[in-house]
């Protein structure tokens, strides 16, 4: 918080929230609101709030008449100005709940600023639930309510921190423009019509990627700024139409010196704003695309607990006997399972919903085994497993039960990448509904070496699964020289789909932070990984032209990452939804409540612009 003096203004000589014992015998002028108000007859208490916190402000009618008279009327949210003394509260009658709970002070003088209706909905009740619209609505009374400012000033400390530590490491703050043509990060553009040249649209960015690299070319060697995005996808608790990322680039790096920056950065601006959270593991653990979808069926696996996946295929026979398990291997699927600890008793209802759940995560089925403490099974396939399939299994999944109860096996068949997924979803559901993770505990890691790109079955093309500017792992360049012939004519089994990125993702309690990579500098390697994605070569000049040409002026080896504040932020507050972390947020259906917007333009806008909206069909 600022020097005390500084906060002083004509209106006041201290915060609220800032007196102490110390204080006593001052003679000092507040500012603030309303927050409670209790009527004693002749003594009139006030809570009196600003953002720095609450001091109970008391007058007497017998000591101070004008200034008891000028607060008749007063109500909750009127804002006042009241000077008197700073006084020790009577022994016995301090609140030790509020800093400045030692004290009170004794007003002589009351000024009404500004009255206030009554509000929607308490500012000083924060635990009773409000509906989310009408906070949203009425966001400026929900932003006075401490959870959220104290959630937007958590937010704003881990800004300054994120700045302090990119100016300590030779970083450079730039601005990047807003009306820029499309930086595609893989979803649609919002667009903004140019009236000065009519038919001609604006890109809103998606990042500033194609930016950041230009100004590596141009020799910035550093670069970071707090950057607006603007994605128009549909929205769910971690999206928001606009939102806002640490983006950084860096010049004459390879994917460790990246990584290596980005860690210690992530590190000291978590300390610096949440020193209290314990982070689970430094430095972070570095898992591979591969081995996180093997090990958690995911590129974003939570670590704050176990239940990793296990290969069970590996533990039984070629030929069980049980249909299922035997077709799938024989073409090629794998069997894999989680263990859930405790759960050895569950009831048929439980598994019903578990396998609806699986089902609806893509798997055909889902095969249950409960594993009992005294070292038996129960499981609608027992038939089908031998004594020795059965100690397979509990030695493949950790051995013994501790838990009373015994433990109980999830298993899925399937294709290799959607049996890991499946199970992926249900370990992080399971684990959420058994509070399995200590809520105070972050857990980093890093996935790495994802692959260039998948295949599209439906275009008969390979994107890029991270964004196109990728470059490959030093040791796969030659997949992707190497691939030949007609580059429109893809298919899935070209050689350069098998090579991996020189891209990673910051992961923290199973989210994915934030991700990047070492770009391609080189143009006609550029082009090539382009024409591999279907682009025409017209088509990628006209897209990325300005980038292709700076290629041929110089372009420094770079590399970078992008952030996303408000997951971040989230995370360290503890949040679920990054609205929580927004001030001025929009709904699901990317409204803003409070300005109502989006909204009808103006006729004279439209012909400004040389537009009209075709009648919607009903
Ligand atoms: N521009 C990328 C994104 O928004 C991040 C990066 O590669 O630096 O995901």
């Amino acid at each position: 918080m600022a020097e005390k003096g500084l906060l002083a203004t004509g209106l006041r000589s201290d915060v609220c929230g800032a007196l102490r014992a110390s204080d006593a015998e001052r003679r000092v002028r507040l500012a603030g609101w309303i927050h409670r108000r209790r009527d004693h007859g002749s003594l009139v208490f006030i809570d009196l709030r600003d953002r720095y916190g609450i001091v109970q402000v008391v007058v007497d009618a017998a000591t101070a008449p004008e200034a008891h008279a000028a607060l008749v009327d007063a109500r909750i949210e009127w804002v006042i100005a009241v000077e008197g003394v700073v006084t020790p509260r009577r022994a016995g009658t301090e609140n030790e709940k509020l800093p400045t709970g030692a004290i009170e002070v004794s007003a002589d003088s009351v000024r009404i600023l500004s009255q206030s209706k009554t509000p929607p909905f308490y500012i000083n009740e924060t635990d009773s639930p409000i509906d989310e619209s009408v906070r949203l609505k009425h966001r400026y009374l929900d932003l006075r309510r401490e959870p959220l400012r104290d959630r937007l000033l958590m937010r704003s400390a881990m800004v300054q921190a994120i700045r302090e530590v990119h100016h300590e490491h030779g970083f450079v703050e730039v601005e990047t423009p807003i009306l820029i043509k499309s930086t595609p990060e893989g979803a649609r553009d919002f667009i903004v019509p140019s009236r000065l040249q009519p038919g001609s649209v604006y890109a809103l960015p998606q990042s500033p990627q194609q930016m950041k690299q230009l100004l590596m070319v141009a020799g910035f060697d550093r670069y970071f700024q707090i950057a607006r995005c603007f994605r128009d996808e549909d929205l769910r608790g971690d999206r928001q139409p606009e939102f806002t990322q640490l983006d950084l680039e860096m010049s004459f790096v390879d994917e460790s010196s990246v990584r290596g920056f980005v860690e210690q950065m992530v590190i000291e601006v978590t300390k610096r704003t949440r020193p209290d959270r314990p982070m689970q593991q430094l430095p972070f653990p570095v898992f591979t695309y591969e081995e996180a979808l093997e090990r958690y069926g995911s590129d974003k696996p939570d670590l704050r607990y176990g239940m990793e996946l296990i290969d069970l295929g590996a533990a039984l026979p070629a030929a069980t006997g049980f249909k299922v398990f035997d077709d799938v291997r024989a073409s090629g699927g794998r069997i894999r399972a989680i263990r859930v600890p405790g759960k050895g008793g569950v009831a048929r209802s439980e598994i019903d919903d578990l396998t609806e759940r699986a089902k609806r995560h893509g798997a055909s089925g889902l095969v249950w085994i409960a594993l009992q403490p005294d070292g038996e099974i129960k499981s609608p396939i027992a038939k089908f497993l031998s004594p020795e399939s059965v100690a397979a299994i509990w030695s493949a999944s950790g051995g013994k039960s501790t838990a009373p109860e015994g433990d109980l096996i999830l298993a899925v068949a399937g294709e290799r990448v959607l049996s890991a997924e499946v199970l992926g979803r249900l370990r992080v559901e399971i684990a959420l509904e058994a509070n399995m993770a200590d809520p105070e505990i972050l857990a980093f890691c890093w996935v790495h070496r994802f692959p260039m790109y998948q295949w599209e079955a439906e275009s008969s093309r390979w994107d890029a699964t991270h964004n196109p500017f990728s470059a490959p792992v030093p040791e796969h360049l030659d997949l992707l020289a190497t691939t030949s012939g007609d580059l429109s004519k893809r298919s899935a089994g070209d050689p350069a789909g098998g090579a991996l990125a020189q891209q990673y993702d910051v992961v923290l309690n199973g989210w994915e932070l934030g991700g990047g990579s070492v770009r391609i500098h080189d143009r006609a390697l550029l082009e090539r990984s382009f024409a591999l994605m279907g682009h025409s070569l017209d088509d990628a000049r006209a897209k990325f032209g300005a980038l292709l040409d700076a290629f041929e002026y110089g372009a420094p080896p770079h590399g970078g990452i992008a952030i996303g504040v408000e997951r971040w932020a989230a995370l360290l507050a503890n949040q679920v939804n990054i609205r929580e972390v927004m001030a001025f947020p929009k709904t699901q259906s990317g409204s803003d409540l409070m300005l109502e917007a989006p909204s009808e333009p103006d006729a004279k806008q439209w012909s400004d612009l040389g537009l009209a909206v075709k009648p919607q069909k009903s």
